[in-house]
């Protein structure tokens, strides 16, 4: 994915998150995890949350819109990731989206 390539749409950022192999290498890194000790706010359920989105159709559900402003964007678990997904750039046209449909 290329700064050039322009914004990313629901497709491109699947082609994203399905690199996710869940191997939770990112997990040790997030500060949201390191704080709170519970799965559901690290980076690979950013992640998961991003598929389930995508597979019902651009609905979203109260649990990702939690972990995506949680996400200070810190890069770290991008660091970590090998499959070298770009999290903090999806979590930023995720939450683009979402506070386009509360406006
Ligand atoms: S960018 Fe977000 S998901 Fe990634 S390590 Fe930082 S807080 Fe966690
Ligand atoms: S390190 Fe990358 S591939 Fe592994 S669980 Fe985290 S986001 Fe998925």
């Amino acid at each position: 994915m290329s700064e050039a390539s322009g914004i990313m749409n629901d497709v491109r950022i699947y082609d994203e998150v399905i690199k996710c192999t869940q191997c939770n290498l990112c997990i040790l890194g997030c500060p949201m995890f390191m704080g709170s000790r519970y799965d559901h706010f690290s980076p690979r359920a950013i992640i998961v949350g991003i598929r389930d989105y995508i597979k019902r159709g651009g609905s979203v559900d109260g649990s990702l819109i939690e972990v995506l402003f949680m996400c200070n964007l810190c890069k770290n678990c991008e660091v970590r990731c090998p499959s070298k997904i770009e999290i903090t750039k999806i979590v930023m046209v995720m939450k683009k989206k979402i506070m386009g449909l509360f406006p």
